[in-house]
């Protein structure tokens, strides 16, 4: 299969690039338009494979992606580009609309042109997979069930307002043309690559280095953490086995506040880099408390048991086995 993957030199992207590179025949064409939160060193064990194919490109040029679709003729498309940093969207939420929202349409259009000339069984066969977060069902109070894929969207940021806005354009793109797409809502994700604006790589990197420990507001807020091989094999197993116009959450029913996630980080450098730098006595003596994120959610908490019983995808590793295997990479990768 050729599988067309949008923001594909991403934390998530990459890792999913690597996984069908290494792990599976298909052949995968990687369309991104190099933003500053790309990175193509990512990609580096996979770049000379026959099966890879590089286009920059920004989804938002349709004339552009209408010809990549040509030139490649893919059997699928995993919609993962986007602007995904939340403070970055609430100092400036212009590129936010741009790339998740009309990014979206202008992909899902160029999409549904093609797949409508596609004969059978590719027309059948033919799948748009769209990566979406679990922040689009916005806060939940803390005796609150785990939001379910029928649980209501309330978005909170101008972050989560464009995931959800995307999301609904799938939806109506599947109900009123037919085309076949699939959505995915997923938790906090953490691993290897990741950029260092994003709460792990930040705290492991500014610790390694005797910074402070930035922890916004109380640091009570609450999120379910997922290990991103576990997200990239619950992706696969949608491509493969999910259910057209279906929505599935992906998360590993364990939620940490962000304080309990950074002392996790200064325990485990105390065990890994006994060797600090000289201004450090404890990694945990960095942490510093600064002012609140405006209309930051309290909770994220997802009900995954769909993605279990339809699919039988569940969680390979744990908080605390992922943790150990994230912070060993940033040691190794301090470049
Ligand atoms: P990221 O921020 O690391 O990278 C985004 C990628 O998209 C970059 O490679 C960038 O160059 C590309 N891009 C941005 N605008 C583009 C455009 N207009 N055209 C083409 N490419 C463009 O992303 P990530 O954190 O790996 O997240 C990937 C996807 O997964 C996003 O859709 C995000 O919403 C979703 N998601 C992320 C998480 C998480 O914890 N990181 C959780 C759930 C869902």
């Amino acid at each position: 299969m050729k599988i067309l993957i949008t923001g594909g030199a991403s934390f998530i992207g990459s890792a999913l690039i690597r996984f069908l590179i290494k792990q599976t025949e298909h052949t995968v064409i990687n369309v991104d338009k190099l933003t500053y939160a790309a990175n193509l060193a990512s990609l580096k064990t996979v770049q000379s494979s026959e099966c890879y194919y590089f286009e920059q490109a920004d989804i938002c040029a349709s004339g552009q992606i209408s010809e990549i679709f040509c030139k490649y003729q893919p059997d699928a498309v995993m919609h993962l580009a986007a602007e995904s940093h939340v403070d970055r969207s609430i100092k400036s939420a212009g590129e936010f609309i741009q790339t998740n929202i009309v990014g979206t349409y202008s992909l899902l259009e160029v999409t549904r042109q093609y797949w409508e000339h596609l004969l059978e069984p590719r027309k059948s066969a033919f799948r748009f997979i769209h990566i979406s977060t679990d922040e689009v069902y916005g806060d939940l109070p803390l005796t609150a069930e785990p939001s379910a894929e029928n649980s209501p969207y309330a978005p909170s940021s101008p972050y989560s307002a464009s995931k959800a806005s995307a999301d609904h354009l799938v939806r109506a793109w599947h109900r009123t043309y037919g085309l076949p797409t699939i959505v995915t809502n997923c938790s906090n994700n953490f691993g290897p690559y990741q950029y260092p604006e994003k709460l792990i790589p930040l705290m492991i990197l500014n610790a390694l280095q005797g910074k402070s420990l930035p922890i916004y507001g109380d640091g009570l807020q609450i999120r379910d953490w997922l290990f991103v091989e576990d997200h990239i094999r619950a992706l696969y197993d949608v491509l493969i086995k999910g259910k057209v116009g279906e929505s599935y959450n992906i998360g590993s029913h364990q939620e940490k506040s962000n304080i309990e996630v950074v002392y996790s980080i200064c325990e485990l450098l105390e065990e890994l880099v006994p060797n600090k730098p000289k201004n450090v006595q404890k990694y945990v003596d960095l942490i510093t408390y600064v002012q609140d994120r405006p209309g930051h959610d309290v909770r994220y908490a997802l009900d995954a048991t769909k993605i279990q019983k339809e699919l039988g995808w569940k969680p390979q590793e744990t908080f605390k086995s992922g943790l150990r295997k994230t912070v060993n990479w940033y040691l190794d990768n301090k470049e």
